[in-house]
């Protein structure tokens, strides 16, 4: 769907992107990862042409977007940034109206897509429609920003580090959020973010960018693994990257069947890192699993975990 062809940004004297060659498969949640300065953002704005690369092509759907009328293009691709940019003196209808109108959509189909997209990210429509942004908290207008991205139906969604501004369960709950969207909609996303945990939570795919080059790409665990290449390793930290990865592990698949009388037990649904800080808050190397057929977890059994 999308496709970065050595692809090269210099602005002035900096040299942000360095010869990337990347595919976004259809369909998929793909992360660019990379630490602050490492050219995530030059490469997504690539994608819809805020940016131009100075060497190389960008593809999307086959074509390459040098050769797109820019409004055009833009329709097809949803963007969300940190700060939403929502229009202040519009209400939230409104706001999530925005392409509709501009592509002349009828009143009643305007209202009904702003309603249903309201549904989709969350929000009761009756309670906010008629909001004015500054009445929302951080979590509410990222939500208002995300439908707004959806209105038209964008095959693409490109998003720069849309959560990093959020509280950290407020954060938890959007990027819960992302996935389920992600999969009722079957939209191709692009998302970037500088937070390994987050990477972990969201990404089909991942790409790790290191000072404007790809470093490594592929399926979450093994970008991130114990196989991890060096630079990787060196951006992020091995011993990080190991805990992390925790996040990403199902408990239930490290677990034993048996009972377990008298330990601390762990929700359905919980992951090894849930598992470990359960075991530490109570001191414990064992937990049960809540759910039948009874099932337990031990610190060892966790620790072997890849
Ligand atoms: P990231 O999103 O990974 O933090 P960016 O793509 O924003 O990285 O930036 C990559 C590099 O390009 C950085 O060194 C940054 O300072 C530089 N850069 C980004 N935007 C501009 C700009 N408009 N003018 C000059 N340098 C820029
Ligand atoms: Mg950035």
């Amino acid at each position: 769907m999308i496709a970065f062809e050595d692809v090269f940004h210099r602005y002035g004297a900096v040299e942000a992107v360095r010869g990337v060659t990347l595919g976004v498969p259809d369909g998929s949640l793909s992360v660019l990862l990379g630490e602050s300065g490492s050219g995530k953002s030059t490469l997504l704005r690539m994608v819809n042409r805020l940016v131009e690369p100075s060497a190389g092509r960008v593809l999307v759907g086959g074509v390459d977007v040098a050769t797109q009328d820019r409004t055009t293009l833009r329709r097809g691709i949803g963007y969300v940034i940190q700060s939403v940019g929502l229009f202040p003196h519009r209400d939230v209808a409104a706001n999530v109206a925005t392409v509709p109108r501009l592509l002349g959509w009828e009143a009643a189909r305007i209202r009904a897509r702003v309603d249903a997209l309201l549904d989709l990210v969350g929000l009761e429509p009756a309670v906010y429609r008629t909001r004015k942004p500054s009445t929302l908290s951080g979590g509410q207008a990222q939500r208002v920003g995300l439908a707004r991205a959806l209105a038209a139906d964008p095959p693409v969604l490109l998003m720069d580090e849309p959560f990093s501004a959020l509280d950290p369960a407020t954060r938890r709950g959007l990027q819960v959020e992302l996935r389920r969207i992600h999969a009722a909609t079957g939209k191709t996303i692009l998302l970037v973010t500088h937070d390994v945990e987050e990477a972990l939570a969201l990404a089909d795919r991942i790409a790790v960018l290191d000072a404007g080059r790809l470093a490594a790409e592929g399926a979450p665990l093994s970008v991130l693994g114990r196989d991890a290449p060096p630079e990787v390793r060196r951006i992020f930290g091995a011993e990080s990257l190991a805990f992390h990865r925790l996040g990403a592990l199902a408990a239930g698949d490290a677990a034993r069947p048996g009972d377990a009388p008298g330990v601390p037990v762990l929700p359905e649904g919980a992951t090894l890192k849930d598992a470990l800080l359960l075991m530490l808050a109570h001191g414990a190397d064992r937990l049960a699993l809540a759910g039948a057929p009874p099932r337990y977890l031990t610190l060892t059994d966790l620790l072997a975990t890849p």
